[in-house]
Parts: structure tokens; C-alpha cells; sequence
């Protein structure tokens, strides 16, 4: 079989998340965002774990990513859209017992017009204006709003990656000023929040990306490693070329791995020329251009041919093959393909 493996380790997940929780403010409580098939590590298993370890909340970004989550985790748990209440959503959120946070006038009139007496929560826009209303428009419909009993009132940080940026406190006063007094459980922070402070934690917090290994958690344990099996390999001579555009020459003998894997499979093809590929902890460089389905790498060094050579590891976690891609873990993790067999593991065999 030629298809990489991505293997999850569900410990490791799970170890995060109370990491998180842990720094977090007694009494908050703290969600989980699985959103984007859970950063393309598999919704349903992530899901379970995190249920098993005391999650009980949960997010996704639109009302169909709630079908598969509901089916893993059962119906005790709470399953937040961020999207909101978008035309054609009503018999999926009412169905699969979503609640969506509601961004707008218009979504709350459609929500309480279609489903009277469903759960919601609300979204303000503390100045990100992405999504969320906007304060005057939370000052027209909150007594309204806020006599529904809303399950939560939530805004998004900016810029909560970067501890000193002053929009932090700037949405966080925001944020403040428009929830002040009210009895509804408020929520700040996503991961990048939880570590600005308990200051932002209020009564929920919504990590993501902590919970999968990347920044800004830093002291997160690595969750994924994706192997790519060895298809072939070959010596070239001083002076051949490999892979497209002729665009690496060999400057003596070298011996090359063709393994299987593209950018078809996200693995991004800018990151050729800066990242590695491992056998172990030992880095075998990619050499050429990355292919739709296929990466070449210089393995002279190696004492023996591989099966498998490694691109998400200890030794090269998501940050690190993000930063040789121009990119962010985030985007390293949700363009891993649907071409790898994922394996959820416990017991962190990494
Ligand atoms: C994606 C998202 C999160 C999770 O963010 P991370 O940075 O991955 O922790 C939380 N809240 C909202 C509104 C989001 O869109």
C-alpha cells in the first residue's frame, strides 16, 4: 500500500487539553473546538477522547459538521455553530440538537421564527469584524436576546497570538463593556487566550489548535506523525537532476527516496528546499520540486533503506514544517488530505 499513515495519538490530545484546563481560572470551563474534521485529525475519534476525559462542550464551524460529531459523542453533550442559524440550517440544528451562536439581528429573528424555544448562543464582534454583531446593533436586541436565556455570549481575539498586541485589551475591555451584568456564561478565549491570562477566561474557553500541538501552545505534546512510505530509491551521479524543472542537481553521487506523498495530500509545495523528511531523529533532505503525489529526498546518509520516511514528527513537528512552507500549523494540520490512513492510537507510541 502506498497511502502515508497519520497516526493521532489520543493521549497526547488529551494530556493538552487538560494542560489547558488546567491553567484556566477555577470555575471556567473548558470547551473543545473540533471544527474542519477537528483540524483533520478525525472529528469522531478526537471527539470520544475528549468526551471520555470530561469534555463537554464542543464547537464546529457549520450546522453539517454536527452530524458526525453527534453521532460519535451522543446527545448529553453540547455542540456550538459558530456559522450561526443560515437559511437551510433549521431542520439540521433542530434534528441533531445543535445550538448556534448567532451573529446577527437577522439570524436571531430567524432563529426564534423558525425554532422558538431552541437553544442559542450569541456572538459580538469586539472589533475582529468577522463575525458577531456589532455593539449597536447587541444594544437594539439585548433585553430581547437576553430574555431568551442565550446558552452562552462569546466574541474572538484578534490577535491573542500575540501577548502584547494592545487590540487584546482593547477587545477585552469591549467585550466587558458590552456584557456587563449580565447572568449568561461568557466565553473569550481560544487558545491563544487561555494563555494571555485568567483575565480572558470568563466562563468557557474555546481551544483548538492547543489541543492538536500547535503554537501558540507551545508546551503542547505532538499529537500527529505522518510517515510516507519509501515507493523507490536510486542513486544518481554528479550532475543529474531530480524531479520537476530540473530544478536540484546532485554535486557529487547521491542516493534518492522517492516516497509517496504531494500536494495533493497537503503537503504544501513550497515547503521543498526547507524542509526534511526523517528516518528517526536522522533528516534526510527534500531535494527538487514537491509533486502532486510524490516527494523526493537525499537519503545518502542513511545506514540502510528505509520503508517509511517520516514529514510530521518529534523532530519536525506542525510549527516547524509550517515555518519551511510560509505557513501556520493551522494549515498544515487541516490540508492533511483524505488519501492517509488515519490511525488513532492510545498509549503515545511515538
Ligand atoms: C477556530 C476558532 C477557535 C479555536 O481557535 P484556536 O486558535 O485553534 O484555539 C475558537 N473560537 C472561534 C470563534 C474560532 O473560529
Amino acid at each position: 500500500m502506498a497511502c502515508g499513515t497519520l497516526t493521532i495519538d489520543l493521549d497526547a490530545l488529551v494530556e493538552n487539553w487538560r494542560t489547558l484546563d488546567a491553567m484556566s481560572t477555577a470555575g471556567t470551563e473548558t470547551g473543545a473546538v473540533v471544527k474542519a474534521d477537528a483540524y483533520g485529525l478525525g472529528a469522531g475519534p478526537v471527539a470520544r477522547a475528549l468526551w471520555r476525559a470530561g469534555v463537554r462542550r464542543f464547537f464546529v464551524a457549520v450546522a453539517e459538521e454536527g452530524a458526525p460529531l453527534r453521532e460519535a459523542i451522543g446527545p448529553d453533550a453540547e455542540i456550538f455553530v459558530f456559522s450561526g442559524h443560515m437559511r437551510g440550517d433549521t431542520d439540521t440544528i433542530a434534528d441533531l440538537a445543535l445550538t448556534p451562536v448567532l451573529n446577527s439581528t437577522e439570524q436571531l429573528t430567524r432563529h426564534v421564527e423558525t425554532l422558538p424555544g431552541h437553544p442559542f448562543a450569541i456572538q459580538l464582534d469586539t472589533g475582529m469584524n468577522r463575525l458577531g454583531m456589532e455593539p449597536a446593533e447587541w444594544e437594539a436586541v439585548r433585553d430581547i436576546a437576553l430574555s431568551l436565556s442565550p446558552r452562552l455570549v462569546m466574541s474572538h481575539l484578534a490577535c491573542a497570538d500575540e501577548p502584547d498586541h494592545p487590540m487584546n485589551r482593547r477587545q477585552l475591555e469591549t467585550f466587558r463593556a458590552l456584557t456587563e451584568g449580565i447572568s449568561v456564561p461568557r466565553s473569550l478565549a481560544a487558545t491563544g487566550g487561555i494563555l494571555l491570562g485568567p483575565e480572558y477566561h470568563f466562563d468557557l474557553t474555546r481551544p483548538g489548535i492547543g489541543l492538536y500541538g500547535g503554537a501558540p501552545h507551545t508546551e503542547a505534546r505532538p499529537v500527529v506523525r505522518l510517515s510516507l512510505p519509501v515507493i523507490q530509491t536510486r542513486p544518481v551521479a554528479a550532475g543529474e537532476t531530480v524531479g520537476y524543472g530540473n530544478a536540484w542537481e546532485a554535486p557529487e553521487e547521491r542516493e534518492i527516496a522517492t516516497v509517496s506523498g504531494g500536494y495533493a495530500d497537503g503537503l504544501i509545495r513550497a515547503m521543498g528546499g526547507r524542509a526534511q523528511l526523517y528516518d528517526g531523529d536522522q533528516p534526510c533532505p527534500i531535494v527538487g520540486r514537491v509533486s502532486m503525489d510524490l516527494i523526493t529526498a537525499d537519503i545518502t546518509d542513511l545506514p540502510a533503506r528505509p520503508e517509511s520516511l517520516d514529514i510530521l514528527c518529534p523532530a519536525q513537528g506542525v510549527d516547524a514544517l509550517a515555518e519551511a512552507a510560509g505557513t501556520i500549523g493551522y494549515e498544515i494540520l487541516t490540508a492533511l488530505g483524505p488519501r492517509y490512513q488515519r490511525r488513532h492510537i492510545r498509549g503515545g507510541a511515538s
